[in-house]
């Protein structure tokens, strides 16, 4: 049964054959994390955790290259994903120091760009134009919720208007841009995470990533947790939450991700079954079978 717009999927049909999306570090740092907005980062940030990429120490061709080398047997297309940390956060001729490169590697048919919604300028939209008419690109801007209180309380440090206004910019130029949101986190109703399903439903936002609120060793979450401020949602509970979620986006939008993993090798300390991800997939989609819910049942055009 058809579940939701998968972006596997939807890459797979773009370029002809499976494509691979490669995890790499562009050396760069973020704001609210080198005291330029909090030296703190976003109290769940624990980018070692998040990406084995970000303990990469190599040039990112290098880095691709190695990579492309050991899966070339099995993938024939490449995007190169320039993941941990906030890599639109430079000046352009150090964006295009890190990405240029990337693009002249064979077989590779795009590039990803993971970043902040407060880390562009003018000089910094204009080249992504640019590098969107010689390549497949898109660019995945943290979100997290819709909710300025909730960004508050996770030490986020923009705003949701923030958002909204580089994605416009960016559609503008018909660049693909991504929404990473997670469900789960302290004081957020379940109305409060549907409201943030509805405010990307109406915005150019192509595609979306969601997963639930980890625990992760070493984070401001883990004392949270610890002081029983946060509590890690249960599978079934988490399955309802995004099941809900998914049927407010528009059908069109592309689901890049329905959950994250981690493991405790890596510090994951709740909720545990986040170290079981393709048990939890299959769980999520039986139960989206079961009950007949798809993406975009419940979206409502303004
Ligand atoms: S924006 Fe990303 S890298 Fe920066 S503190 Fe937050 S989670 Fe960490």
């Amino acid at each position: 049964m058809y579940h939701y717009n998968s972006y596997r999927q939807y890459l797979k049909k773009k370029f002809g054959t499976a494509v691979l999306k490669i995890p790499l570090s562009g050396g760069f740092s973020c704001p609210n994390r080198d005291g330029t907005k909090s030296s703190e980062g976003c109290l769940f940030c624990d980018n070692r955790s998040f990406s084995p990429a970000a303990l990469r120490e190599e040039n990112p061709k290098a880095q691709l290259l190695g990579i492309i080398d050991k899966v070339k047997h099995k993938y024939h297309a490449f995007i190169p994903y320039l993941q941990p940390f906030s890599n639109t956060y430079g000046p352009v001729e150090r964006l295009r120091e890190v990405y240029e490169p990337l693009l002249d590697v064979e077989n590779v048919v795009g590039i990803a760009i993971g970043t902040r919604p407060d880390c562009f300028d003018r000089d910094t939209v204009e080249y992504l134009a640019d590098l969107s008419k010689r390549t497949y690109l898109s660019v995945e801007l943290g979100l997290q919720s819709a909710h300025d209180t909730t960004l508050i309380a996770i030490n986020r440090g923009h705003t949701v208007n923030e958002f909204a206004s580089i994605v416009e910019k960016l559609a503008a130029y018909s660049i693909e841009t991504v929404a990473h949101v997670m469900l789960g986190f302290p004081g957020e109703s379940d109305q409060m995470m549907m409201d943030t399903a509805r405010f990307l439903a109406g915005l150019p936002v192509s595609g979306v990533k969601i997963h639930q609120v980890m625990i992760i060793q070493g984070t401001a979450f883990e004392k949270l947790y610890n002081d029983r401020k946060i509590l890690p949602l249960d599978l079934d509970k988490y399955t309802d939450l995004l099941c809900r979620f998914l049927e407010l986006l528009r059908p069109d939008q592309l689901i890049h991700r329905i959950v994250a993993d981690s493991t405790i090798e890596h510090g994951l300390i709740a909720p545990l079954w986040s170290a079981e991800k393709s048990k939890t997939i299959s769980h999520i989609h039986a139960l989206m079978d079961a009950n007949q819910r798809v993406q975009g049942r419940f979206f409502v055009s303004k």
